[in-house]
């Protein structure tokens, strides 16, 4: 049988001021904005979506930005690090570009044979580059960062749990993943076992639990193709005791809610039908983004919302 999860959809965060959200993610990652909308739980507070040019799945990062939120904690029950797809040769270059921009970068580690860096966005975001030749993902141009160089998607996304039983089974039984190895004590799991499919548990049973605020992830969306397979999941989840949401329509997917046995939010996101549905690949993030059934209060919505701009000229 076809698999119906087919690795990572989105990863969406808390952020604080957007402006510096956008200018980090675009200007100095060089993700494009490929939507800039409303949370559609939240009106009055942004959506925006970083990916690659046209924000295909497993490329794309999201944030809530709120103005002037305190910075929540890494912590037990979240999804701690988000890790990018990097080429090998491009890691000295994405340290001397990070410490350009005053950011402590980690000394160079090395996890399942690869090298990687880490560190921490200006809302204390954890993030990972994965220097890795094994992603066939082209890569783009975007702001300032040459295409041999660019962050090709996601490499993966680690879970901090207390126990990992749980939800090893969630993943391996009823989402398609297999165990693909352990190492220090860090259990990895992926669909295919390669870069945008893969989920790391470390393990950590004394450990305090996060606090969700601006620099914490919010939740983890897995790709389905489409609302067939997606509710072919939803069934099997349900009959396996998750208390799973109805289907939500986000504009560019449908979406299905669970809490995993750790207390992290998946979600279960469709392919279909991407980001081009409201705008023009070419203007993409440029405009706000109503849904329809928000539209009569553009007005309302666009006084309540701080302007922000692109800014990637500046982050050469
Ligand atoms: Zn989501």
């Amino acid at each position: 049988m076809q698999p119906l999860i087919t690795g990572i959809h989105h990863i969406t965060a808390i952020a604080g001021n957007p402006q510096a959200n956008i200018d980090f993610y675009t200007g100095v990652l060089g993700l494009r904005l490929v939507k800039k909308t409303i949370n559609f739980d939240s009106p009055d507070v942004y959506h925006f979506y970083f990916g690659d040019e046209v924000g295909s799945p497993g490329t794309v990062f999201t944030t809530f930005p709120f103005t002037g939120a305190r910075k929540g904690t890494k912590g037990i029950g979240e999804l701690t690090y988000t890790a990018f797809s990097i080429p090998t040769e491009s890691l000295e270059y994405w340290i001397a570009r990070l410490r350009k921009f005053d950011f402590r970068v980690s000394d160079t580690l090395t996890r399942f044979g690869e090298k990687l860096i880490r560190f921490e966005d200006h809302d204390g975001m954890g993030i990972e580059l994965i220097a890795n030749n094994t992603d066939d993902r082209g890569g783009w141009t975007y702001g300032q960062i040459p295409k041999e160089h660019s962050i090709k998607g996601f490499y993966g996304a680690t879970l901090n749990l207390r126990s990992k039983e749980l939800t090893a089974q969630l993943l391996t039984k009823h989402m398609d993943y297999r165990f693909i190895g352990e190492e220090n004590g860090r259990f990895r799991y992926g669909t295919e076992g390669k870069a945008g499919d893969i989920v790391d548990i470390l393990v950590n049973p004394n450990g305090n639990r996060g606090q969700q605020s601006a620099g914490t992830v919010h939740h983890i969306a897995f790709r389905t193709a489409n609302t067939t397979t997606q509710l072919q999941v939803q069934k099997i989840l349900m009959e396996n005791g998750y208390q799973v949401t109805e289907v939500k329509d986000r504009n560019y997917f449908m979406s299905i809610y669970f809490r995993e046995p750790g207390g992290v939010l998946f979600e279960i996101a469709t392919d279909e039908p991407g980001f081009a549905i409201d705008e023009e690949e070419a203007h993409l993030g440029e405009l706000l983004k109503l849904p329809d059934w928000a539209e009569p209060n553009r007005k309302e919505i666009e006084a309540a919302l701080a302007p922000v701009a692109l800014n990637t000229e500046k982050y050469v």
